[in-house]
């Protein structure tokens, strides 16, 4: 293929699309022919993985040293959005990969780094595992707290939600701090994921079935203290920009409902009056309304995702900017599921019948609920507008 943009310049739409157009074929000949069958079966989306870690998109952000393809989050944000567009299961998965790969990118030891990341670009998959079932969505806080034993650590941890649970073959466990007393001192590991003391329970939930995100234990785990991340790490959801991951899949989900749609009500003709659904003024408003919401937030995206990539070139934190992305990660997760809705109510009866419409309907609700949850968001960012103190990561007086 040959593309016309032949440096990278992230302010050049002709750039992006050419990023587009370089997954597009995985996209096409892989992902979507897969999206049903692993809806209704809940199989986990190996194939969709494989296929993108051959092209090393799975390496997207990592440097070239590590066989990554050194893109940056701009090119997070097209593969995500690409992904989520076709099957939401195969993105979450995905965007939690990169953040995963991105902990110990910017953050591991030099040993953590020459361990870990060069089998990424073979195939290797990483994910968070930090949700504990007494804490819910306020993941700052653990219960869990790591042993020490001599020089390494024994882990005895229940997550309640983990994404590739027991697919992964690395995970980034949190969990509090051995030996403190501080219940906010969290730890950092990098778990390998064949551990036998690793025990994933089944993910049954109304969508995003492929993602198997279900309750995890790690049963007296043993961790080398050379696979404890360094203590500084706060956020590490945040402080990898993984959450701008998962809100391009959720762009992207938004935009397959409105494609999906579009197409409908285009090839649907009532015969009475010879008008497709299309020449109804209130569909295409409704429709327009989806659009007009879409560009905006995409926008919005690659503005976000530039300015993590410039952080990151100066070697800056990225921490400084979660906020805002949790304000994009709300408007992006409900404008999934209004889309969602959207094409639902435009394809009528059929659209509630078992198919496109109503996966993507119920996939597109599993972003909400995600850290941070859209209610904790919004409590964060209008106690930071009025000056309210966060309550995040506060030593205990
Ligand atoms: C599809 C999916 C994939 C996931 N993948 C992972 C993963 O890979 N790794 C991982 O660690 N976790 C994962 N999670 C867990 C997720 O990130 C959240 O932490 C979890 O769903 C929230 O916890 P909870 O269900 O206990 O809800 P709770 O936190 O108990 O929330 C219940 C309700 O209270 C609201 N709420 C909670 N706290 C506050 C507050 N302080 N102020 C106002 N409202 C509040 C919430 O918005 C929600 O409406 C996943 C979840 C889902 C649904």
């Amino acid at each position: 293929m040959a593309f016309l943009q032949k440096e990278k310049n992230s302010y050049s739409r002709i750039y992006i699309e050419e990023l587009r157009e370089r997954i597009t074929p995985i996209i096409e000949n892989v992902i979507k022919p897969n999206a049903e069958i692993i809806d209704k079966t809940g199989q986990f989306p190996r194939e969709n993985l494989l296929a993108l870690a051959k092209e090393g998109w799975n390496s997207v952000t990592l440097p070239e040293e590590w066989g990554g393809l050194d893109l940056g989050y701009v090119g997070l944000s097209v593969a995500a959005e690409e992904i989520g567009k076709a099957d939401a299961s195969t993105g979450l998965v995905y965007a939690m990969h990169v953040g995963a790969a991105q902990a110990i990118n910017i953050f591991g030891s030099d040993d953590q780094k020459a361990r870990w990341l060069p089998q990424i670009r073979q195939g290797s998959l990483g994910t968070f595992s930090i949700s504990e079932r007494a804490t819910g969505g306020h993941v700052w806080y653990n219960v869990s707290q790591a042993e020490r034993e001599g020089n390494d650590y024994i882990l005895n941890v229940e997550k309640s939600f983990t994404t590739s649970g027991g697919q992964a073959d690395f995970y980034i466990v949190s969990t509090r701090t051995a030996d403190s007393v501080d219940k906010k001192d969290h730890s950092f590991f990098i778990v390998d994921g064949h551990d036998e003391g690793i025990e994933a329970k089944p993910w049954k939930a109304l969508g995003v079935r492929g993602n198997h995100s279900g309750p995890i234990r790690f049963k007296h785990v043993k961790v080398s203290r050379d696979d404890l991340l360094p203590a500084e790490i706060l956020d590490v959801l945040n402080g990898t920009g993984g959450i701008l991951g998962l809100n391009a899949v959720w762009l992207g989900v938004a935009q397959g409902a409105l494609d999906a749609a579009v197409t409908y009500v285009k090839k649907t003709v009532h015969r009475d009056f010879n008008k497709s659904l299309a020449e109804y003024q209130v569909i295409r408003q409704k429709l327009a309304e989806v659009k007009i919401r879409i560009t905006g937030l995409r926008a919005w995206q690659f503005d976000l995702a530039r300015h993590l990539d410039e952080l990151r070139a100066l070697n800056k934190p990225l921490i400084p900017f979660a906020s805002e992305i949790q304000e994009h990660k709300v408007q992006a997760t409900e404008l999934a599921d209004f889309a969602a809705r959207v094409a639902m109510d435009v394809a009528g009866g059929f659209g509630y019948t078992e198919g496109v419409f109503e996966r993507i309907y119920r996939d597109a609700r599993g972003g909400i609920p995600m850290a941070p949850s859209n209610n904790l968001a919004r409590e964060q960012i209008g106690k930071e507008l009025v000056g309210l103190p966060l309550e995040l990561w506060e030593k205990e007086k």
